[in-house]
């Protein structure tokens, strides 16, 4: 049976384990090499991706997740996550897996935006809006021709895929709304 990893050096890893046990999966904490040679596919939660980064280097699994991802291992990065995936972070040289061709901007939002819901209007996903809560969220300015545009707000790039990777700029697992994961279970098991 599959075995799905959640990252957990910092952030917002225990709703994502929760959500992935719900899709019937199988799930797991990822703080060690030995438990990232153990799952199928990853996620990468919200939180300090400064921090998380940081520690990535640290606990020797920047190296083992780049060689992973070579290898096809599919990463579903959510907000911190999705920055932590980005070649390129605006004004930022904080460590990063630097896997996907996007350039991404902290905090992007504003101010006046610090956190906030939106329903997001998603092809893959049918008809009914998706639940999003993006909290001090990032979003994509520039995205590679090898990147799929999945949801924008206002312009900006809030879910998008690259091949085995997957990233959104907000927090699905703080809803009920659990498609994206579906989704992401579904990249790992080669049926989307
Ligand atoms: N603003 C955070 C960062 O730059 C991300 C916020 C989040 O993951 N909810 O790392």
């Amino acid at each position: 049976m599959m075995k799905f990893g959640v990252l957990a050096l910092q952030g917002a890893f225990r709703k994502h384990k929760l959500m992935l046990e719900h899709c019937g999966v199988k799930a797991i904490e990822v703080k060690t090499a030995e438990e990232l040679d153990d799952v199928d596919g990853l996620v990468i939660p919200g939180g300090e991706s400064t921090t998380i980064g940081k520690m990535m280097v640290d606990w020797g699994l920047l190296g083992k997740i780049q060689t992973r991802a070579a290898a096809g291992m599919a990463i579903y990065g959510t907000c911190a996550g999705m920055i932590l995936l980005a070649k390129d972070i605006v004004g930022s040289d904080q460590p990063r897996l630097g896997l996907m061709d996007v350039s991404v901007r902290r905090n992007a939002f504003g101010r006046q935006r610090e956190s906030f819901e939106a329903g997001l209007s998603v092809t893959a996903f049918g008809n009914s809006p998706v639940r999003a809560v993006f909290i001090r969220a990032p979003f994509i300015e520039k995205a590679g021709a090898a990147v799929k545009v999945m949801a924008t707000v206002d312009q900006n790039i809030v879910i998008a895929r690259q091949g085995n990777m997957l990233v959104t700029a907000f927090h699905p697992e703080l809803t009920k709304d659990d498609r994206i994961h579906k989704y992401f279970i579904n990249m790992v098991q080669g049926k989307a």
